[in-house]
């Protein structure tokens, strides 16, 4: 028993846009527990479709459909069903008359094409369409074999999916074990480091241990199949708490924590404050810093000195050692992190300054050299040098270098704590 997406549409094959549908209809899958082993995409083409309602009929229990329910003659799907099974199409005036009255609702009179929505194949039965013109069907043309079919507006289905799908599939059963996961998140390792370190749980069955890697940090994945949502998080919390006194501080957070949120707890906990001094970065860390909610309590502010003038009047960089140095390295990060801490209050200070590229490298001064200063309670001023790489695109490099500051303050809290 396993169900298998497919979604229609020759847009989805010229890359005009991207396939969410899938996305979307798989992680419904997962959290209702049905095995899903296939998915496809396939153009507005009735021989394809029906080369691919073929194969999948015979591999899958479960078929659904989006897109293509259309009333323009490139809407192909439920015609395409329809013959595989032969079984004729029938019209159902209760569509019809559900039609109309959304055409009048919106004081606009029903085409002629849109007859050709009201037509399902004999037996089947109508799923709702509450937002949008065409509805899908439910249809059983074999015993073992269920095929849902929905519009391709993302909107339209997920509606339906919820209202109507969701619910007729748990009345068959589904849904009683459900798939949970919890994501562990990491910075400071790669993700071949850490799979090294955590690899004897990647044998487990349940929970499952999966990594992945994403912008800037590296993330293990880990499901429990169970009954609710609380015997879930038991098969997951022990597993999770043995992997993070693995990784050590190199673990930040888990699901939605981010290093500025997990950053900003620490100093809500220890009373402390934060501003930040940003050169290439442009504002993105007070962006960070600021998207967490309640981050007043803590962050006051920032100056974004892009400018060598402002470096110097706002911040108070000497400006020999700008000559000397240039914007762009330790003495001027350390210069810049100790200005803003001064100058705002704050117990703690960042700044980031470096070459986001593509344009502005040299031989000793590569794009993707970045310093971040930290400025703290004592007199010490750090600064970390960090060499991002010059395969990276700017805005790469400028959302790393954010994120690496935040960590460096990370780590610099989480040791205090722990002395
Ligand atoms: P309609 O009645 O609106 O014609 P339909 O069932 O024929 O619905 P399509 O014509 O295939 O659906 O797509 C309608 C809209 O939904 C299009 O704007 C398309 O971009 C979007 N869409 C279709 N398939 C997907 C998908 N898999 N993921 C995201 N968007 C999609
Ligand atoms: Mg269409």
């Amino acid at each position: 028993m396993s169900a298998e997406i497919i979604c229609v549409g020759t847009e989805l094959l010229l890359g005009d846009i991207l396939n969410t549908n899938v996305q979307f209809l798989a992680k419904e899958l997962a959290s209702l527990g049905i095995p899903h082993y296939y998915q496809s995409v396939v153009g507005d083409n009735l021989g394809r479709l029906g080369r691919v309602i073929d194969l999948a009929s015979q591999r899958s229990s479960i078929l659904i459909f989006t897109g293509g329910l259309g009333p323009t003659p490139d809407d192909l799907t439920t015609e395409a069903i329809a013959d595989f099974f032969q079984t004729p199409l029938e019209e159902k005036p209760e569509i019809i008359q559900d039609i109309a009255a959304k055409f009048a609702k919106r004081g606009r009179k029903m085409s002629p094409n849109n007859h050709k929505q009201a037509l399902i194949p004999i037996g089947a039965d109508i799923l709702p369409n509450p937002s949008g013109t065409a509805p899908g069907i439910i249809w059983q043309p074999r015993r073992d074999l269920t095929i849902f079919t929905f519009p391709g507006v993302p909107s339209e289905m997920k509606r339906m999916w919820v209202e109507t799908a969701v619910p007729y599939l748990k009345s068959l059963g589904w849904g009683k074990e459900i798939i949970y996961s919890r994501t562990l998140r990491f910075r400071g390792i790669g993700e071949s480091a850490l799979a090294e370190k955590v690899a004897p749980f990647f044998e487990l069955t349940n929970p499952t241990v999966a990594p992945y890697a994403s912008k800037g940090e590296v993330r293990l994945r880990v499901s429990a199949l169970a009954s609710s949502e609380s015997g879930a998080s038991d098969l997951i919390s022990p597993i999770a708490k043995q992997i993070q006194e693995i990784a050590g501080t190199d673990y930040f957070g888990a699901d939605d924590d981010t290093l500025a949120s997990v950053t900003g707890k620490l100093l809500l906990a220890a009373g402390e404050t934060l501003s930040v001094a940003e050169s290439c970065t442009g504002g993105g860390l007070g962006q960070m810093l600021t998207s967490v909610s309640g981050s007043s309590e803590y962050f006051l502010g920032g100056v974004i000195a892009y400018h060598n003038r402002v470096k110097m009047s706002t911040l108070g960089v000497k400006e020999e050692d700008l000559d000397q140095f240039g914007a762009v390295s330790e003495v001027v990060a350390k210069q810049m992190a100790l200005g803003v801490k001064q100058r705002l209050g704050s117990t703690w200070a960042l700044s980031i300054t470096g070459i986001a590229g593509p344009s502005g490298g040299t031989e000793t001064k590569p794009v993707g050299l970045v310093y971040v200063g930290l400025a703290g309670p004592t007199e010490r001023v750090d600064s970390f040098k960090y060499l991002l790489g010059t395969g990276r695109e700017r805005d790469t490099i400028r959302y790393i270098s954010a994120c690496n500051a935040l960590d460096r303050l990370r780590r610099k809290l989480l040791e205090r704590q722990r002395n």
